[in-house]
């Protein structure tokens, strides 16, 4: 056990985030640079080792909390390395991106402040890339069978390593010009700077894993030459099909899905743009939906130097404790402040966007562009929201996002007709216990299977998807690790 007294004696701390003065000037991740290794010892050695640690029950990985935050509070920063990487392929991502439903079951959050568990994480990772303690882990042998994974986004890039590692030989097809997925082009530099993408994608590399970019399954190659090629396909191309807001005025420029918006950011700061083709600089923003996504787009408007920024939300403000009917252990709706939102602009509850309005097409443009968005108060009421009458206003909107969720894959072009793989009633590739889809030999993991969802979800199914696969290569028990079945959901109530 860490510091036998250390959750009577150590207050909660966490990681220090840059003024934000200086940090919505640049795109670097908010956080001060961990040189506070006492600080995380000593947060580690809170850590009561549960005899029934929560904390592994909230984690769809089921990581080695207890034991690792153990061996950080004794300084074995090696052996906690070890133990992270025993249950996570990636923990500088979800280190750095989880919500940490670990976080929301931890028996000590009962009564007090819950262990600071991801920037424990965080920091083991970290030391372990700086000192050199990440290395590559080639199979002994190959087992002369083959996999194609499709898509590179965490859960294909798990499954991959995961396959790889077991001796196949793994190619991940991508659409995109770079690898990473979400990770890639959707979270903003400030929440993740990319190099952690790319060393982990080196390490890859290095143990055999080969990644073809720009190549779109169902475009630019068949499901059925994937299926002659290889012996097992894994489908883990997520589920980005945005959400429309069908409002009149929805077609005027200025209005874009935050997924148009988003990778263009990203695009900068990989280089292939001097500014973003669409960006805030000068312009009064609305973000329309009030979730993680809508942040990053508050986020990379600041950034990009907008006059104001305003966040939407239909939902009514959540409250800042847990309500009663979200207990411990299960993870609450409360009422988040992001570094996003730290960095300034507004929110507003309990509204809809009943229309837009603009300006006069100029020559050559088919319209105008958005200059207002038109919103009414709502109350939900018997099922459905209805408009508070009187509270019609009108506020400035020069570029608009709209962040309202995902509603399921977004491999409709071919990919599922050319495998025959069925959907199921939400939209996603439809899959049994084993994450098997009703064509033999063909898989799926993460969001395509489970719907957008989060990174931690998206490794836990690459990595059960994977022990799948090869157990079906080899015809026997596979020996891989698996966190979940593809029925797992969030502890709720
Ligand atoms: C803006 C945004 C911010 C988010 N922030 C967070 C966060 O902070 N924390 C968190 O936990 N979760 C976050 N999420 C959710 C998280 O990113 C996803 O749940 C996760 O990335 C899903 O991983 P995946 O591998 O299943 O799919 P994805 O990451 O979506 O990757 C799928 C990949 O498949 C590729 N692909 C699709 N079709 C094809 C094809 N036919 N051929 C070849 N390639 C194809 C796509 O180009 C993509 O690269 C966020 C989501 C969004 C949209
Ligand atoms: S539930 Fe909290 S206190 Fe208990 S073992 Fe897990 S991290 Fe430690």
């Amino acid at each position: 056990m860490a510091d036998p007294k250390g959750f009577l004696t150590t207050p909660k701390q966490l990681a220090e985030r840059r003024p934000v003065a200086d940090r919505v000037r640049d795109w670097n991740e908010v956080y001060v640079e961990r040189s506070l290794l006492p600080i995380i010892s000593k947060q580690a050695g809170r850590c009561m080792d549960c005899g029934i640690p929560f904390c592994h029950n909230g984690c769809p990985l089921g990581n080695l909390i207890p034991e690792w935050n153990d061996l950080a509070w004794r300084d074995d920063w090696k052996g906690a390395s070890e133990r992270l990487h025993a249950t996570n392929n990636f923990p500088e991502f979800t280190g750095r991106l989880c919500p940490a439903p670990c976080e929301s079951a931890c028996v000590l959050g009962i009564n007090q402040d819950p262990v600071t568990i991801k920037n424990v994480e965080v920091t083991i990772i970290d030391k372990a890339w700086d000192n050199g303690g990440v290395t590559p882990q080639a199979p002994d042998r190959l087992s002369g069978k083959t996999v194609a994974v499709i898509g590179s986004g965490p859960s294909g890039l798990a499954a991959a390593q995961q396959l790889t590692r077991a001796g196949h030989t793994v190619v991940v097809y991508e659409r995109a010009d770079r690898v990473g997925g979400l990770l890639r082009y959707g979270i903003p530099e400030f929440k993740m700077e990319k190099r952690h993408v790319n060393r982990r994608v080196e390490q890859m590399r290095a143990e055999g894993t080969r990644f073809r970019t720009g190549v779109e399954v169902g475009v630019d190659i068949t499901g059925r030459q994937l299926r002659e090629r290889f012996d097992a396909v894994v489908i883990a191309a997520g589920a980005t099909t945005a959400r429309d807001l069908n409002v009149p005025g929805r077609e005027l420029h200025g209005i874009h899905q935050a997924m148009e918006y988003l990778p263009l950011a990203n695009k900068v700061q990989e280089g292939d743009y001097v500014d973003s083709p669409i960006s805030a600089a000068g312009k009064h923003v609305v973000v329309i939906g009030g979730g993680d996504t809508g942040a990053d787009c508050v986020g990379t408007a600041h950034r990009q130097g907008a006059a104001s920024v305003t966040q939407l939300e239909i939902m009514p403000r959540p409250g800042d404790d847990r309500p009663t009917g979200q207990p411990w252990p299960t993870m609450p709706m409360v009422f988040k402040v992001t570094s996003a939102h730290e960095e300034g602009g507004e929110r507003i509850y309990s509204v809809n966007t009943t229309h837009f309005s603009g300006s006069a097409p100029e020559e050559g443009q088919a319209v105008g562009n958005v200059q207002q968005l038109h919103l009414v108060e709502v109350v939900f009421t018997e099922g459905r929201f209805e408009p508070v009458p009187g509270t019609e206003r009108a506020i400035p909107a020069q570029l608009v996002t709209l962040a309202m969720g995902f509603t399921g894959t977004d491999v409709k072009n071919g990919l599922v007709e050319q495998l025959g793989v069925d959907l199921d009633a939400r939209g996603n590739v439809a899959r049994d216990s084993r994450f098997a889809t009703n064509v033999d030999g063909v898989y799926v993991a993460g969001d395509a299977g489970r719907g957008q969802s989060l990174i931690v979800w998206a490794i836990a199914e690459g990595r059960s998807a994977a022990k799948a696969v090869d157990s079906y290569l080899s015809g026997r028990a596979s020996t891989l690790p698996s966190p979940i079945r593809p029925t797992d959901r969030p502890l709720t109530v």
